[in-house]
């Protein structure tokens, strides 16, 4: 069964004298332990799929189900990872990272500890008592994906979470949460505009149109980049040829602007 569906959901923003559409009639249903990219041109409607998604706004029309249940709200099942990491700069890491199981009534020993066992497995073991700055951006990205982690969440929204990183780190940042996703057996959607990126760490891309976002096209990767490291579906032989005709699709959107 599908773990996420979306049926005819649309999305119009109203302001006192203006409508948008930013979302129109996008259906799809993403599986259990998928990885999913969505990438479309700029301020197509990428982030409100997401916030859609995540329960934080609402659909003006169509549904949005998680595990067959319609999302009315913001729910632990859902952990969201952004572009900025958010870390709030008066706490520790540690203080950080459990903040949601704190605010949620589940701070106990067991779960205190199970955080600092990710935090240890994403290589920021010895930095729980360190503040949010005095740790680089990569180290900051990789507290917020334990952070997210932290409440065991079913589905995972990311939204361009390394596109304020250097190129190596960002690179050695998608093994680490691509690796990661895999092993906790998560269900994750990536938005990003890196087409290279949504080719190597995603199993399908979901091309989304100009706005109103609606879905273009549906790339399946093949199983030989699907399941190497993001770093060596890069260097695949196949990944070129990808990487060529996600670039000519997106292109020709591009140039109906
Ligand atoms: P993307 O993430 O693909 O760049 P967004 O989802 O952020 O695009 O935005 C899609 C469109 O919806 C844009 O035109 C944006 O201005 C509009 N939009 C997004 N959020 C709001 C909002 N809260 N109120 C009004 N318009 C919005
Ligand atoms: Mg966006």
């Amino acid at each position: 069964m599908a773990l996420l569906e979306l049926e005819k959901v649309e999305k119009l923003f109203f302001s006192r004298d203006s409508m948008t559409t930013a979302i129109k009639n996008i259906s799809c249903a993403i599986d259990k332990g998928e990885f999913v990219s969505v990438i479309g041109p700029s301020g197509c409607g990428k982030s409100t799929l997401l916030s859609l998604i995540s329960g934080l706004i609402h659909p003006t029309s169509g549904t949005i189900k998680l595990d067959g249940k319609e999302i009315k709200k913001p729910t632990p099942e859902t952990g969201y990872m952004l572009q900025q990491d958010y870390l709030f700069p008066w706490l520790t890491i540690e203080q950080n990272i459990t903040l949601g199981l704190k605010t949620m009534g589940k701070l106990t020993e067991e779960t205190r500890k199970h955080s600092l066992y990710l935090l240890n497995e994403l290589g920021l073991g010895d930095r729980a008592n360190h503040y949010p700055n005095e740790l680089s951006g990569g180290m900051r990205q990789r507290a917020a994906l334990v952070r997210m982690l932290t409440s065991d969440p079913k589905l995972l929204l990311l939204d361009e979470p390394f596109s304020a990183l250097d190129y190596q780190t960002k690179l050695k940042l998608e093994d680490l949460v691509f690796s990661t996703i895999k092993q906790h057996r998560k269900t994750a959607i990536l938005v990003t505009h890196d087409i290279g990126e949504a080719i190597a760490m995603s199993d399908r891309i979901i091309l989304l149109s100009h706005r109103p976002a609606q879905v273009i096209r549906i790339f399946n990767i093949p199983d030989e980049l699907r399941n190497a490291l993001p770093f060596q579906a890069r260097n695949h032989p196949a990944f070129n040829g990808w990487f060529q005709d996600v670039w000519k699709e997106l292109e020709s959107l591009e140039q109906q602007i």
